[in-house]
Order: C-alpha cells, then structure tokens, then sequence
C-alpha cells in the first residue's frame, strides 16, 4: 500500500490522541446558550429575532451578514433572552444570541428528503441547502461552505479533497466520526462534488487512523468516483496545500487557492453536516468536540450544542483537574489559549484541550544559533528565523517580501526551535501589519 505525503518540510510530534476510543456522546444542554453571532469568516450574522421570542430547535436566529457570512439556526427549544455582547474564548467582545432553553426538549423534527429527491437536485439546490443550513468549514477555518462550492468565474475543479488527516496531536473528532459515519460522509463528498461539477472525490486519512480507514473504504467500495488515499502521519498534513499536493501530486501556486490546483479541500465533519442538510433537512447547530488532556478524568469526544459555555463542558465530565495550567481552543499546534472559560462553544470548536503546568509553560527563549532547523520543516519553503526577526523590528514591508503573507501558522518553526524562539508570534504580527500595507 503506497502511503503518500507532501514534499516539503513537516514535523512529527507524539500524536497523543488519547481519546482515539471514545465514542461521541452528547453533553447534556446547558442552562443558558450563548450563541456568537460571528460565527464563521466574514461579517457577523443578522438576529431574526428579538429578545422574548420562542423559538424551536433548528429555527433560523441569524442570517447571513452578507455573501461570504453564514446562518445561525438554534440549537434548542427555548426562549431568547437578550442579544448582547460576550466574550469569545480569546477575551474579544461580540455581540451574542442568548437562549434558555426549555425543560422539555421535543426531538426536532426536519423535512428530509428521500433518495429520488436528492439525486433530482441541481447544484444549485444543494449550495443553496448548504448555504441555508448555515454551514461552515469545520476543521478549524470556518470558511462558509456554500461560498467555497461557488466556483469563482473561470475556474474550475476536478477534485473534492475529503480531509480526514486529523494531523493536529490531541485531536479525534473527525477519527470517530469517520468511525462511525463513514458511509454519510462520502455522501456529502458526493454532493459537493456534484455541486462543484468536479469529477471525483479522494478521501484523505493519515495512517495512524486504521478504523476509520476501514470505515471509509468499506463506504467507498464499488462507488467508481471515489478513492481514498492513506497519509503518511505528518504535521501540517491536513492543511490545504499540503494535503492537495500529498492527494494529487499538485501543487497550489504561491498566493493561490486550492481551486487554482483543481481541487477542492472539505473537512470530513463539514461533508456530514453537508449530508445531514441535504438527507436530513438539519442545520448546523451541534458537532464533536474532543475534550481531552493529560489529566482529564473525563476526557472524550462530546457532541456539543453550538454556545454551549466551556466551563460547562468541563464540569460537566468532572471539572478541571488541580494541576491546569492552560486550556486551548482546538489542537496544541493551531488551537489558541482561552483566556476564560466563560466563553461558548463555536461551529469552529474542535477541541478543548486542558494542559498542566508541565507541558504548559514556555521556556525561555535563547539567542538564534542559526541552526536552520525551523527552514528545513518550514512546509512553505520560508525563511522562518528571518521573517520573525522582520516582525521583531517592525520591517512589515521585508517580511512581505519574503513572502510572510505564504505562512500557514502551522507553528513547525516554533516546535522544532532549539533555542525556543517565539517564531511564530513574531510572523503572526509581521503577516497581521503587511496585509495593512496593501490597504
Ligand atoms: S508557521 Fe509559517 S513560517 Fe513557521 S513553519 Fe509554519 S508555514 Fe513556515
Ligand atoms: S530553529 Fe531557532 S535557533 Fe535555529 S535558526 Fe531557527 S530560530 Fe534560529
């Protein structure tokens, strides 16, 4: 069996995926939803509604502020409260849908469609569907859906990527729900590739995930348009262009977009919420979390109501252990420290991953020894000791230059830096003010 990977550089630290077992469980409703209404890339939802209404599980509460923005449907029975400002997990304010839900939780009901109904569908329909069900990329980039299966003019693909590398450590999400819907998934795959007119679908999942290999080839098996591909475990193997050329041998051109390679790159959670719109008439509204760390008595993989507080999500599995240090929103290598557990779940919410003092702290940062290590597993072929020196003494306009706005955040410099430089934070500053030069 060939196992494929990208070229360029990539790192390989433990993969830690304690929680590879754990089948998804639902988390019982909090008492309160705190509901963003900046919930994917792009501007901040409409309200629908107005403090005091009643709304029912699925019901639109915001829509689309725009193309490039997405719907925001309720998670529950319940009534609004407010809509007022709250914290995200990173202290920004924004305005929120608040909602108490019901005692009585009715089960949701949804007009499906039977299967002559989908396979009548235009790919009109089914963007349409996408864009209504309020979907939005759930690896972590939440791009909404519908606008990335909206070909700009004069492009096209002939490729739907399924990416199921789930290459952050920590992370099991997208493992146990190829385990456990492979067969939906490839049916959302399908419908985006008859949304986009490509001609088929390669499945992509990293080695060190043999059951959900199995599951996603056993739901492949005899469906000609779909292949799927193993992965060599590699990080960053699930990002984008790293993940097109390990698939396709292609390469995205520098600035460029996976469909300027042909292909198109869905997460494997974003192809079943796909499904279960289409199939189901289910918006978007739940999905797993893997809530996981070292120390974590109750550690697993939870499907969590979209708002749910992240405080309630640890209590609710025993609380924080003694020893937290730090919890971070999503995997150890691209996840983001939240600065208070006050704040609620998003559509975007992979992980929650809860690190004791040990593995939390940095250490101090030693001098550059120009040892080129963080240029040799730089996947973009950067210079990542430069860039963070430009970043450091503000020379936005070199670092643009050489090429900052190509960084992927993949965070490879800063874990293999012997000297534990703070590469990164310095190239997220450096790409942050280069893109205002271009304004
Ligand atoms: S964070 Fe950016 S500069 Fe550092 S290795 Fe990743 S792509 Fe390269
Ligand atoms: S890995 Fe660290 S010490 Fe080595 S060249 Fe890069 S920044 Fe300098």
């Amino acid at each position: 069996m060939s196992i494929k990977t990208f070229r360029k550089g990539g790192i390989h630290p433990d993969a830690d995926k304690l929680t590879a077992d754990c089948m998804p469980e639902r988390t019982p409703l909090a008492d309160k939803l705190t509901i963003m209404l900046s919930q994917s890339i792009g501007a901040p939802s409409q309200p629908v509604v107005a403090a005091g209404a009643h709304v029912a599980a699925g019901e639109l509460i915001a829509k689309a502020g725009g193309f490039v923005g997405s719907n925001i449907h309720s998670p529950c029975a319940g009534t609004v409260k407010k809509i007022e400002p709250a914290r995200t997990p990173q202290g920004l304010w924004q305005n929120a849908i608040i909602i108490v839900p019901d005692a009585e939780q009715p089960e949701p009901q949804f007009a499906g469609r039977g299967d002559a109904e989908i396979q009548a569908l235009t790919p009109a329909d089914i963007i349409a569907i996408v864009a209504e069900a309020g979907i939005v990329g759930l690896g972590g980039a939440t791009f909404p859906t519908h606008v990335k299966l909206s070909l700009p003019p004069g492009k096209k693909a002939d490729t739907i990527i399924l990416n199921g590398a789930e290459c952050e450590p920590y992370l099991t999400c997208d493992d146990v729900l190829m385990r456990t819907r492979a067969r939906e998934i490839i049916a959302g795959a399908r419908l985006m590739k008859k949304a986009t007119g490509a001609g088929r679908v390669i499945a992509g999942v990293e080695e060190n995930k043999p059951e959900a290999i199995k599951a996603i080839r056993e739901a492949a098996a005899g469906i000609p348009d779909v292949e799927v591909t193993v992965l060599k475990k590699k990080y960053p193997q699930g990002s984008e262009k790293q993940l097109i050329q390990a698939c396709t041998g292609r390469v995205v051109p520098a600035g460029g977009l996976p469909v300027d390679a042909g292909a198109i790159v869905d997460n494997v959670a974003t192809a079943y919420a796909v499904w279960e719109a289409v199939a189901l008439g289910k918006p978007l509204y739940e999905r797993i979390v893997t809530v996981t760390g070292p120390n974590l008595e109750g550690r697993g993989n939870y499907i969590v109501a979209v708002g749910t507080p992240l405080e309630t999500i640890i209590n609710d599995i025993g609380g924080l252990p003694d020893d937290t240090e730090k919890v971070v929103c999503g995997g150890p290598m691209m996840g983001k420290a939240a600065s208070t557990l006050d704040s609620p779940s998003t559509k975007g919410l992979s992980g929650v991953l809860v690190l004791p003092e040990s593995m939390a702290m940095r250490r101090k940062p030693d001098p550059c020894i120009r040892c080129a290590r963080c240029v040799e597993v730089c996947p973009m072929g950067l210079e990542p000791y430069m860039l963070a020196q430009l970043g450091g003494h503000k020379r936005w306009a070199d670092a643009a230059t050489r090429g900052v706005a190509n960084c992927l955040e993949c965070g490879c410099c800063s874990y293999i830096c012997p000297s534990s430089r703070p590469i990164l934070d310095f190239i997220r500053l450096a790409k942050a003010e280069s893109r205002k030069l271009k304004k």
